[in-house]
């Protein structure tokens, strides 16, 4: 299928091969006609399967069809959870919209008010927001969605971790009347989303979802190394910093004290380094993703603010020096290497207290990790036995080895492909 077969407009189309995409992804492939077809939508597919287009070509198709184009108040609205992931829909929407003459913005916490009140006054027919900072120009009485019909939620999972439920109810309460709701996340992992989905979207909804994990995973190859202590996770980091193999790489730690606390390790080998943390103004976050992007950082270090949706290109390998508490978590981050089909590579640093973590991914991944030994770095103690739920312990794993390698069945199952009621 290419995207000819999909009903958009022959400028849209010509945009899109001029940027040397042929074929739609399978969400898109998916998500498009039952868009356009007016339905409202639930669609699920990992990161870097391609929504951003999948909601966008349409929203742009959308604004084509609509006769009036007053250009004040936006008629199509695109939700993000964090400024980077808006930033990054904005990139992408920037250009088609350039083509197609119609004016796409941003609006964004951490930023002066004042350009942003300019910004809704001369009017756009795209906006992209986070939630929290919408509301407050609401609040201010600067906003009118009054036409926006057609409005996205985009990494809806992680709004839901960031607590913006509430918010994103009251932003649909800003639409008017008739408008069509997207909802996009990398996982249905949560009762939450599919309540947020009946919440907001129409009861017809139409569901789309790509699996799986696996599909993320796939040109990606992930290995861990056991660490026996701090002195043994440092010299294990250290030596898989200098590889010559790393084009670029981003390193995830748990906290902003270790952002900092790694990065000047990094520095005092003289690599080009900067972090990414949670507590940084917007300024410095921008600045530093932008010269990541522009080759001028080799290592980014950084908390799971950067685990979803960065488009970082040529991020070659992901460095976890903690796993997360949860193993989608671990392949967002995962899909920050190997973007663009490009194979990439995820090391991990496992200490004792994370190890039980590893068999979790490895259930989610329905993929064994593979053991990476560095010579002269080996680790002293052997690898602990992997911890079944509701099962005794069996004999203590021998070998461990084999024995935490071997991956349970899939947990996942695949999304119903049905209407929700
Ligand atoms: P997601 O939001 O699902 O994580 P993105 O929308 O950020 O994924 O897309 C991931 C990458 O895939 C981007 O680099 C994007 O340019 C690329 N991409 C998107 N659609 C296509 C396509 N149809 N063909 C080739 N590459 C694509
Ligand atoms: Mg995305």
């Amino acid at each position: 299928m290419s995207f000819l077969d999909l009903d958009l407009d022959l400028e849209l189309q010509q945009q899109l091969i001029e940027t040397g995409f042929t074929e739609p992804t399978a969400i898109q492939r998916q998500a498009i006609p039952a868009i356009l077809d007016g339905q409202d939508l639930l669609a699920t597919a990992p990161t870097g399967s391609g929504k951003t287009l999948a909601y966008l070509l349409p929203a742009l198709q959308h604004l084509l069809d609509q006769p009036e184009r007053k250009g004040i108040s936006p008629r199509a609205l695109v939700l993000a959870p964090t400024r980077e992931l808006a930033s990054q829909i904005l990139r992408v929407a920037t250009p088609l919209c350039e083509a197609l003459e119609l004016v796409c913005a941003q609006v964004v916490g951490g930023v002066p008010y004042g350009n942003q009140k300019q910004l809704l006054e001369d009017g756009m027919d795209l906006l992209v927001a986070t939630p929290g900072r919408l509301l407050e120009l609401d609040e201010k009485g600067w906003l009118d969605l009054s036409e926006a019909t057609y409005a996205v939620i985009d990494e809806a999972d992680r709004m839901l971790d960031l607590g913006f439920q509430d918010p994103l109810k009251a932003v649909a309460s800003l639409l008017p009347l008739e408008h069509q709701t997207l909802m996009f996340s990398a996982t249905l992992e949560s009762d939450a989303i599919v309540q947020l989905a009946g919440a907001l979207l129409r009861p017809d909804a139409a569901r789309v979802a790509v699996s799986e994990a696996r599909a993320v995973a796939g040109h990606i190859e992930h290995a861990i190394l056991r660490a026996d202590n701090e002195a043994h996770k440092l010299a294990l980091f250290k030596a898989l910093i200098s590889d010559p193999a790393i084009d670029q790489a981003l390193v995830f730690v748990a906290s902003r004290k270790q952002v900092e606390q790694w990065v000047a390790i990094v520095r005092e080998l003289g690599i080009m380094c900067d972090g990414l943390h949670g507590e940084m103004n917007q300024g410095e976050r921008t600045l530093h993703i932008k010269q990541l992007r522009r080759g001028r950082l080799k290592v980014l270090v950084a908390t799971d603010v950067a685990s979803r949706g960065l488009d970082l290109a040529r991020i070659s390998h992901v460095i976890n020096l903690n796993l997360p508490l949860k193993a989608d978590t671990y392949v967002h981050r995962a899909g920050r290497a190997g973007r663009d089909g490009s194979s990439g590579t995820v090391w991990s640093i496992v200490d004792t207290p994370d190890w039980p973590k590893v068999g979790r991914i490895e259930r989610y991944l329905n993929q064994a990790l593979r053991r990476m030994k560095l010579k002269g770095l080996e680790p002293a103690k052997p690898e602990p036995a992997p911890v079944r739920k509701a099962k005794k312990p069996k004999t203590k794993a021998k070998g461990g080895k084999k024995a935490a390698t071997k991956a349970a069945p899939a947990r996942k199952k695949p999304a119903a492909k049905k209407r929700s009621a």
